[in-house]
């Protein structure tokens, strides 16, 4: 991998933090397709944080809320995959695969609009194999009242009609307005406390990154389930209950940080 941080130089394989640079990379390189919104090298930089946090890791917590996700998309009548830059940017294939899976269009949809974006996007995803794309013809976008600006445009066959909408990564004000419209919500962001965590129904607590190919498995593991197992899932689980203990792992993480790093300093 190359990373260009103005200083271009290969990160080898062995390198600590290999991955975490490989995203950084991917994220600016989607920036320079116009994928990526200048703003969401910030809002990676803020995930980054949370992630090192949480131990770069998917947590059994996290893995409880994706095993409801799936079973909530599973029994959706109109279930939907809401992308972003970010996200076309770092795991389009997985996207792909996720939204074929669940029989779950993919909807281009966007904070920061600008010209050329939206194709950018629909170029990584049709390169990833995606067939249905949603969100492309901005003249036939519906609005969504409980949005200002740019914000609210909605395609009329994918979030208009929506019943459940899985958005990996998404801004509070537009979680909370998805939610005012009487969608159910599945978000992922690996700040436990945003708003958009709050606000959605079900909160994984993860790096996307490693979210959807976690999404792929339980949905293969799914995929024949009786729809009563399927809502057995979904009762057992509680939201509120999950994002505490996804604080709870990131305390726990801290707290062992807090001794090892003394550890490493005395040595
Ligand atoms: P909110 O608007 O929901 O209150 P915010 O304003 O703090 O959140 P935004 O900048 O709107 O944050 O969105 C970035 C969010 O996405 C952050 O909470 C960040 O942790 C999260 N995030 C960034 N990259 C990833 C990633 N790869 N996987 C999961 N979450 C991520
Ligand atoms: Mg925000």
């Amino acid at each position: 991998m190359r990373t260009n941080n103005n200083q271009d130089h290969d990160v080898p394989k062995d390198h600590p933090r290999y991955e975490s640079l490989k995203y950084r990379h991917d994220i600016i390189e989607g920036m320079k397709k116009l994928v990526v919104a200048e703003a969401g090298l910030i809002a990676h930089g803020r995930g980054e944080c949370f992630d090192y946090m949480l131990g770069e890791r998917t947590s059994d917590i996290a893995k409880e809320a994706i095993e409801a996700a799936v079973a909530l998309l599973y029994l959706a009548k109109h279930p939907i995959i809401s992308i972003n830059g970010n996200t076309a940017a770092l795991c389009p294939e997985a996207l792909t695969e996720l939204s074929k899976i669940l029989d779950a269009p993919l909807e281009i949809n966007l904070f920061y609009r600008k010209e050329g974006r939206i194709e950018a996007i629909k170029k990584v995803l049709e390169d990833a194999g995606a067939e249905r794309i949603l969100g492309l013809d901005e003249s036939k976008m519906v609005e969504i009242e409980e949005l200002s600006s740019n914000r609210r445009n909605v395609d009329p066959d994918g979030i208009k009609i929506a019943d459940v909408v899985f958005v990996p990564l998404e801004d509070g004000d537009r979680t909370e307005a998805l939610k005012k419209i009487g969608k159910e919500v599945i978000a992922v962001d690996l700040n436990p406390i945003s708003r958009t965590s709050l606000w959605a129904d079900i909160t994984i607590v993860d790096n996307v990154i490693r979210t959807v190919p976690e999404m792929i498995r339980i949905a293969e593991k799914l995929k024949n389930a009786k729809n009563k197992d399927l809502k057995n899932i979904i009762d057992k689980f509680d939201n509120i209950k999950n994002i505490q203990a996804s604080l709870d792992v990131i305390i726990q993480y801290i707290q062992k940080q807090k001794e090892d790093a003394f550890n490493i300093l005395k040595q």
